[in-house]
């Protein structure tokens, strides 16, 4: 049950028949994509901006879709609500989440855009583990000194984009640990110390 350190509240062409069809229409074709571009693409985030996350955890429903960092430093208000989704959803128990894993997700948000040009809703598997979820969790290869249970580790995907998309994004996010789960196509990051690992797809 909730240890004293845990908190329990929470993105066209249609012109004259042209004098050389072809080339106009190459012309026309690079604008009109160009254009697009500039409209579609979100602005790359800037270290020195608000730092916004967005986020979804599927096993409740919930959403975050905020700023939690207004260019200065945390916003202090804002960190319950990040720290009650991530959640131990099994026993309703929340902790202080270390903010540098809220950096990490921010970069990877900020890598998807500086990329490939989109930004994407993270899904967040598992963050926060109680001692007994993450016994629970060993069958399913858990580390018994899980940096989960410390809240500075979370599990991610991201809505509408696969895994290998994943596997690229996460290595340049600032994490100290970077788990690869091709076949549960998910990512672990922590901030502990500098490791890698992958769980091949077969
Ligand atoms: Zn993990």
């Amino acid at each position: 049950m909730p240890a004293p350190d845990v908190q329990t509240n929470d993105r066209q062409t249609k012109a004259a028949p042209p004098a050389d069809p072809g080339r106009r229409q190459v012309l026309c074709g690079l604008a009109a994509g160009l254009g697009a571009a500039l409209i579609a693409r979100p602005a790359l985030p800037s270290p020195g901006a608000p730092r916004v996350l967005n986020l979804y955890n599927p096993h409740t429903g919930e959403r975050f879709h905020d700023a939690y960092f207004n260019g200065e430093g945390y916003i202090a208000r804002v960190l319950p609500r990040l720290n009650w989704l991530m959640r131990d959803h099994r026993e309703a128990a929340a902790i202080e989440m270390d903010p540098a894993l809220f950096d990490v997700l921010w970069q990877v948000h900020r890598n998807y855009v500086r990329v490939h040009g989109i930004s994407v809703v993270l899904n967040i598997h598992s963050a926060y583990r109680t001692e007994r979820t993450n016994q629970l969790l060993r069958s399913e290869g858990a580390a018994q000194n899980s940096y989960h249970k410390l809240g500075r580790a979370v599990d991610i995907s991201a809505q509408g984009y696969g895994i290998h998309f994943l596997k690229n994004i996460v290595r340049g996010a600032g994490a100290g640990g970077v788990g690869i789960y091709m076949r549960s196509r998910f990512a672990h990051l922590d901030t502990g110390p500098s490791r890698s690992w992958i769980q091949p797809l077969f």
